[in-house]
């Protein structure tokens, strides 16, 4: 495995915005994951894994860590059909997931047809949509870091709304699904469902890094407080607030991170004056990047 010198991440983020990685390998297996680790520990250099970068800002500075990008065993998928399970790599995408699922006859993760990132993204911030989740999936997870390896509950991981108490330097290397015997057709027509839903809904043929704001505990959601706030379509450098769905940032040409992060503080901001409420971001932020406090 090579390990790899600022290497920019730009690329391998849906937003296409960040500098340069401090240092970056793709493990392919659990013993190169180790190797890794160990490089990192030697150095003194933190470790963050990324997976399909769907739900991330990286700092246009760039970052100072291990960037580790899963590959090979560990981003690979196999289903058991027998035993209604699928064995999947951190680094297996969601898609992959799903059409290896679907092949096996086996139901239950066709929330995740929508959701464009991975296995390990997935379980970081339990991600979810259309009522289910990764926690109602995730038999377990192997979780590696400096310190030692094991298999993980989803209690064990914190998993609840949007949240999961794994740290950076802890490593998804693999997870175990249970999932559901459905019939092929059955799971292509959900899949069909929602995948309407979601394009009529939102920005899907648009560079975004997903929903920037977790919904929070009102009436109204996040994308909602923030339309009704006239900032859709609000622009900031190359970064603008979806003219579709307020609580999505596209790329509108050029854009950096700090573009992105400018425009969250101020939807931040305008919410906190107009409803009383300070919105949580849900885009993982990576490097030296942060919003102001409210
Ligand atoms: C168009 C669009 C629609 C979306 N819709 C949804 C939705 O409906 N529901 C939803 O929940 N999300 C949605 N998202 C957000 C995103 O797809 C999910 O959060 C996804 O789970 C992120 O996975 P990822 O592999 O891209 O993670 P990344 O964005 O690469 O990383 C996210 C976080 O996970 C950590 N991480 C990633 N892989 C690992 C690993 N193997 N081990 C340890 N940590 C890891 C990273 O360090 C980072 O902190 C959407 C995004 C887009 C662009």
């Amino acid at each position: 495995m090579t390990i790899r010198e600022h290497v920019a991440l730009e690329r391998f983020t849906t937003l296409g915005t960040g500098g340069p990685a401090r240092a970056f390998a793709e493990p392919k297996n659990l013993a190169e994951l180790d190797e890794a680790l160990r490089f990192a520990a030697a150095r003194d250099l933190p470790v963050a894994t990324i997976g399909l970068g769907s739900n991330l800002l990286a700092a246009d500075e760039g970052v100072e860590a291990l960037v580790l990008k899963l590959a090979g065993e560990l981003a690979a998928v196999e289903a058991r059909p027998e035993e209604a399970l699928v064995r999947a790599g951190g680094g297996a995408a969601n898609a992959v997931i799903l059409h290896r699922a679907r092949a096996a006859e086996l139901g239950g993760f066709e929330f995740a047809c929508a959701i464009p990132g991975s296995a390990g993204g997935g379980v970081w911030m339990n991600a979810g949509a259309y009522g289910g989740d990764f926690a109602s999936v995730l038999r377990r997870a192997r979780v590696v870091s400096a310190e030692g390896a094991g298999w993980l509950t989803p209690a064990e991981l914190g998993l609840r709304y949007r949240h999961s108490d794994l740290r950076h330097g802890q490593v998804v290397a693999e997870v175990e699904l249970e999932l559901v015997p459905r019939p092929l057709d059955e799971i292509k027509e959900i899949v069909r469902d929602l995948q309407t839903r979601r394009k009529a809904a939102q920005p899907t043929n648009k560079r975004t890094f997903g929903s920037v704001f977790k919904n929070p505990e009102h009436e109204l959601t996040a994308g909602r407080m923030l339309e009704a706030l006239g900032l859709k379509g609000h622009r900031i450098g190359g970064a603008q607030i979806s003219p579709k769905h307020a609580n999505f940032i596209e790329n509108a040409g050029g854009a950096r991170s700090a573009d992105a992060i400018e425009l969250m503080a101020l939807a931040r901001t305008r919410a906190r004056e107009h409803f009383g409420v300070g919105l949580v971001h849900e885009v993982e932020l990576l490097g030296d990047l942060e919003l102001p406090p409210l």
